[in-house]
């Protein structure tokens, strides 16, 4: 849909029959602000601080959309660059607002603006920390943030030291988390075509975690407009990046058709998929993922936002429930769909339950590409 319908009874958008509030089909469309969440929903109080203690496991979330605002708003008031005179202006350019949302170009484009400042080292580790920082306070035991390198190198940054960038805000995350899992996935744009993206393959198993003694990439993507850019084209650099021992996922699903995610699946040897909405329209392809154990990375707010999903529609992450497909819950963009990990684990649990929430994030971990144990062992300094 164009517009926003109202935040909080997007159950009576359905065909315009009223559902009721606990309609198991029907997860709740985007609360708007994601918190306290809206009373009409809101779980009780224990269930509330159930949600807060579970350990979250967060396998799709983007830095360049999940920049804290208030961190893009310094930085850009530190260089003169401030397009408007307040942060609550400045709020509005970088979350989507009612009427904005329905299409997934509209919701990319709310990314530009941070752009204008996380080109240079500093500032990508400082925005790549206040994310993971952020996740820390919402519970998020296991992170992987997933980061585009190429779009943050005009100002002559090399693709390698653009990853490094984001590695060392992780690394300084870690430090005032040390039990945190943390790992990077590496993402290559379509619109920069199959040939860029091998380069970058490369460039991204350079800093493979099993490398390195702290946190590294552990997982290869593509992302962008699907439409007209089938993950068949990628092959070849999802064997480089299979080749380095990264895990693999994709965009595939979200806006463009079922067939993109055959390909993923059977072309480009995916272990995870990263949205996969289209998938629920084809049985056999559920199967399939469930057969495999291939991870659906559901990300609730966005599938509203981005359209993928529409407002009153039954969420696929149940015909993925259902079928046994494995899942996670996932942001994808915190600040863009102002949401959080704790407030994705409220949506889900106001249709779900707790319990169930509870035991998502739990098998979730089970899907991530992390694994610190192979990572070279820290050396003893003193
Ligand atoms: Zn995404």
């Amino acid at each position: 849909m164009g517009s926003a319908g109202p935040q909080c009874c997007h159950f009576r958008l359905h065909g315009g029959s009223p559902r009721p509030a606990r309609d198991p089909c029907y997860l709740p469309a985007v609360a708007q602000p994601p918190a306290p969440a809206p009373a009409a929903v809101a779980p009780p109080t224990e269930a509330e601080e159930r949600l807060r203690r579970i350990s979250k496991v967060e396998l799709h979330q983007h830095v360049d959309g999940s920049i804290p605002p208030e961190v893009t708003w310094e930085l850009m008031k530190h260089y003169r660059l401030n397009p408007v005179d307040s942060l609550e202006a400045m709020r509005r350019h970088l979350e989507i607002q009612a009427g904005e949302e329905g299409t997934l170009l509209a919701y990319l484009d709310k990314m530009h603006y941070p752009l204008w400042v996380t080109q240079f080292y500093e500032n990508v580790s400082k925005v790549t920390e206040a994310i993971a920082l952020a996740a820390a306070e919402d519970g998020v035991g296991t992170l992987e943030l997933r980061y585009a390198p190429l779009i943050h190198t005009y100002a002559g940054l090399t693709p390698r030291q653009s990853i490094r960038a984001a590695l060392s805000g992780m690394n300084h995350a870690h430090r005032r988390h040390p039990r945190m899992k943390l790992g990077l996935i590496v993402i290559a744009m379509r619109q920069h075509g199959p040939h860029i993206a091998k380069i970058l393959a490369r460039q991204a198993l350079a800093e493979a975690q099993h490398l390195h003694e702290r946190t590294g990439v552990v997982g290869f993507d593509i992302a962008g407009p699907e439409r007209g850019n089938p993950p068949r084209l990628f092959r070849s650099a999802y064997e480089i990046a299979r080749l380095g021992r990264l895990g693999l996922t994709a965009h595939a699903g979200e806006d463009g058709p079922v067939e993109y995610i055959w390909e993923a699946v059977d072309e480009l040897g995916v272990q995870r998929i990263g949205h996969g909405c289209a998938a629920a329209r084809d049985p056999e392809l559920v199967r399939r993922l469930a057969r495999d154990r291939i991870a659906v990375e559901v990300c609730l707010s966005s599938n509203y936002h981005t359209g993928a999903v529409k407002r009153g529609e039954r969420h696929p992450v149940h015909v993925f429930l259902e079928a046994g497909v494995p899942v996670a819950l996932c942001c994808d963009n915190s600040t863009v769909s102002r949401t959080g990990a704790l407030h994705e684990s409220r949506l889900a649990a106001a249709e779900l339950g707790t319990e169930a929430v509870e035991r998502i994030h739990r098998e979730a971990d089970g899907y991530t590409f992390i694994r610190p144990e192979t990572a070279l062992a820290n050396r003893d300094l003193d």
